[in-house]
């Protein structure tokens, strides 16, 4: 599958892929088969912007089933999406490993996930987290963006209070929180939108420290992001 049908509005793979196109399932069953048979490896992972948005995903998965149980091979399913239905579908495979859930609020507070085109809500979070728990999912990856526009103090709290409340809601001692900061893209609604400084993206951070007392916390280096920032700006002049 190529393209993502999401349309979050800092992603540049989001816009830039567009349309979606997909594979059928024949072709990604008779694919998959024919490169595991002559490949012999243990895995196989279906890869896409959003996998789990896949139209068919569930016949692909039932056609693949067998053989990979005959076989002991793991099935991996990177994606974004934060649902039940997903997860359901991510379940559904007994090899699939459940050692670690990784899923994107992006923002902490519904206000700024709005903003951003993320749709999904709070509700939706905790439900998924603790579906992921009863499903026997034992570690959870958050994934959560600073710098975003119209991003204030509050914001970034809510990112502390969010990954508390999953912690509380599913008892789940291992969580990860991975930040990243904000960086415009070029080609997408964000593009013209201004780079938070690294003096303050650390302001930022010091709030954010606070998800170390019951979480994992990291952040990514705001001199490196700056990096990418300035890389970010060059090629939208060469590529336009
Ligand atoms: S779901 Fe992921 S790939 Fe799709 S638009 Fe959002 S961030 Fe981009």
């Amino acid at each position: 599958m190529r393209g993502c049908n999401r349309g979050c509005r800092f992603c540049h793979a989001g816009f830039y892929y567009r349309p979606v196109r997909e594979r059928t399932t024949e072709k990604i069953i008779r694919l998959s088969l024919k490169t595991l048979e002559e490949t012999g490896y243990n895995e196989i992972s279906l890869l896409s912007l959003s996998t789990l948005d896949y139209s068919d995903l569930e016949t692909v998965l039932n056609e693949l089933e067998p053989f990979l149980k005959e076989n002991r091979i793991s099935i991996s399913l990177p994606s974004s999406r934060v649902d039940k239905f997903g997860l359901e579908i991510g379940s559904k495979i007994s090899g699939a490993r459940k050692t670690g859930l990784t899923f994107a609020p992006e923002a902490g507070s519904q206000r700024l996930r709005d903003v951003i085109n993320k749709n999904i809500t709070e509700k939706e979070i905790l439900d998924v987290a603790e579906y992921a728990k009863k499903a026997g999912w034992r570690r959870i990856k958050l994934y959560f963006m600073i710098g975003l526009p119209t991003e204030t103090e509050e914001d970034v709290k809510a990112i502390v209070e969010l990954t508390k409340k999953i912690k509380k809601h599913t008892r789940i001692k291992d969580i990860t929180v991975n930040v990243s900061i904000f960086i415009p893209k070029p080609h997408t609604p964000f593009e013209k939108e201004r780079f938070y400084q690294p003096k303050e993206i650390k302001e930022k951070i010091k709030i954010l420290n606070e998800v170390r007392k019951f979480a994992k916390l990291k952040v990514h280096d705001p001199y490196v992001s700056l990096i990418e920032a300035l890389l970010s700006r060059e090629i939208e002049k060469y590529q336009n």
